[in-house]
């Protein structure tokens, strides 16, 4: 698992795309980068029922209050990753 500011925010980067909350990375044209914290009610992979993802940018890791801007400039790699892997989770 790629390292970020704390074990449990680096665990919602792994999780993107499962049921429950995770963080998704968005690349804007300025070249600067938008965490969204994401809440799904089901797995990506689940084809059946009705599937509800809520989404919320957010500045601040929720678990130890690290500014996300160091937190991307820090691990610049590891949100370049996820943001190519997960572009399509974004609502
Ligand atoms: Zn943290």
């Amino acid at each position: 698992m790629i390292n970020f500011c704390c074990s449990q925010l680096s665990s919602w980067f792994y999780n993107a795309g499962s049921k429950g909350f995770s963080v998704v990375p968005k690349l804007y044209e300025d070249d600067t980068y938008t965490i969204f914290l994401q809440a799904r009610n089901q797995d990506i992979e689940v084809r059946e029922g009705k599937l509800s993802v809520g989404q919320q940018a957010i500045i601040y890791c929720p678990f130890c209050g690290s500014k996300l801007s160091k937190v991307i400039k820090r691990n610049k790699e590891g949100i370049e990753f996820y943001t190519k892997k997960n572009i399509d989770l974004l609502i």
